[in-house]
């Protein structure tokens, strides 16, 4: 049996019920709702990340005060004094998460704990002050209630959830800051793939990595992304959808994509995917999809994965499938696989789909939640 990890540990804990934490961010009045016009308008195309609600949760961390002034307020610029420790050395960390309409209209989140004690986890490693497991759940429940009117109900739509946290002091000096905002907001989203799953193309990065032993890859911090850009760029212009990333100690072993995790089905039917090494984000979708795998008893291995390994078992036939996974997009097929020296096409077959099938059904409430992965945030309205 698989050892859970620490973070499906704090995840497993019981959290109180959404009516019990509701309240915690106070509502602060608002006098500029959009328009039922202006709504209609961002539900009849809805994309990823450029529309966002009425509303954000915030609060502030000082040294004398820890976390206060939790509100949920109206959604808009920030003002940042230009010494603000973020904008020069990155203290920062974020989470991605998903609020879902059911089918009867109640509003639900999958494994907010989860994301809870993975924020920590980064706030731990950035030196940014820890925020409650309730205060962080309950910033989601008293945003997402706010906001109700932003959760689509469309097949395969949700509205998008981005709690972050970033050092707020006005100081050049290089040590942590005594100042801290954290803050959610909130944007509708429409289904990732319009037309079912859709294969991407990856660029095996053999150059740049995006992280390497004890530094961030394991926690979600923007500087990870930053460093994941430049071989983007490169990637895109080669027509690359994106860049699969080797670990940097060896050169040789998968680690993930820029943003989400990597899967190798091969064709006995058993499934592998990298070991968390410390480079590589311990995504909730990853967690989740090996859960649900060896609750339908397929063998998952979590180890070392060489690309060797991998460009053998394509020629051979050994590998049968491969997908990345994260919040976002749930499970993506993976096409085609190429660098320098090689460029070769990955089958796409029924495992992937059968996986995101079962996910998606059970976020949406279409299968049993077995695990506890669901939370209720509101009844319909
Ligand atoms: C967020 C993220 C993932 C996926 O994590 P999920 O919890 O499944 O969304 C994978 N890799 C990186 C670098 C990430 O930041």
């Amino acid at each position: 049996m698989r050892q859970n990890t620490d973070l499906e540990n704090l995840a497993a804990q019981p959290i109180a019920a959404a009516d019990e934490l509701a309240g915690t961010f106070e509502i602060q009045p608002h006098n500029a709702l959009a328009s039922e016009e202006e709504h209609t308008r961002i539900f009849a195309n809805l994309g990823f990340g450029s529309d966002f609600t009425d509303y954000m949760a915030h609060a502030t961390w000082t040294a004398g005060k820890g976390w206060h002034n939790k509100v949920v307020e109206p959604y808009g610029p920030l003002t940042l004094d230009p010494a603000g420790a973020v904008l020069h050395y990155g203290q920062e960390t974020f989470e991605g998460m998903k609020a879902y309409r059911h089918d009867d209209g109640s509003i639900w989140t999958f494994r907010p704990t989860y994301n809870a004690a993975r924020i920590n986890m980064s706030n731990r490693r950035l030196a940014i002050p820890e925020i409650t497991r309730e205060d962080f759940v309950a910033s989601i429940v008293d945003l997402v209630r706010a906001d109700a009117r932003w959760v689509p109900s469309a097949p395969g739509t949700s509205l998008y959830l981005r709690p972050f946290v970033f050092a707020s002091e006005s100081f050049l000096g290089v040590r942590a800051a005594s100042r801290y905002e954290y803050l959610v907001i909130a944007s509708p989203s429409g289904a990732y793939f319009k037309n079912g799953l859709q294969p991407i193309d990856l660029w095996v990065d053999r150059i740049y990595h995006r992280a390497g032993p004890g530094g961030m890859g394991d926690v979600k911090t923007g500087g990870n992304y930053a460093s994941s850009l430049l071989p983007k760029v490169r990637a895109a212009e080669a027509g690359f959808d994106e860049v699969l990333f080797l670990d940097a100690a060896t050169n040789t072993n998968l680690d993930e994509l820029g943003g989400m995790n990597i899967f190798v089905v091969m064709a006995d039917g058993s499934v592998k995917t990298p070991a968390l090494t410390g480079n590589i984000l311990p995504g909730g979708t990853r967690s989740s999809i090996i859960q649900l795998l060896e609750a339908n008893d397929t063998d998952v291995a979590e180890e070392a994965i060489p690309l060797q390994f991998v460009l053998d078992g394509l020629e051979s036939g050994d590998v049968a499938e491969m997908f990345a996974c994260g919040t976002a997009a749930v499970v993506t097929p993976i096409g085609r696989l190429a660098s320098e020296d090689f460029d070769v096409a990955v089958p796409v077959g029924d495992k992937t789909a059968a996986i995101y099938d079962e996910l998606t059904a059970i976020q949406l409430g279409h299968a049993e939640d077995r695990f506890g992965w669901l939370y209720k945030i509101a009844d319909a309205s």
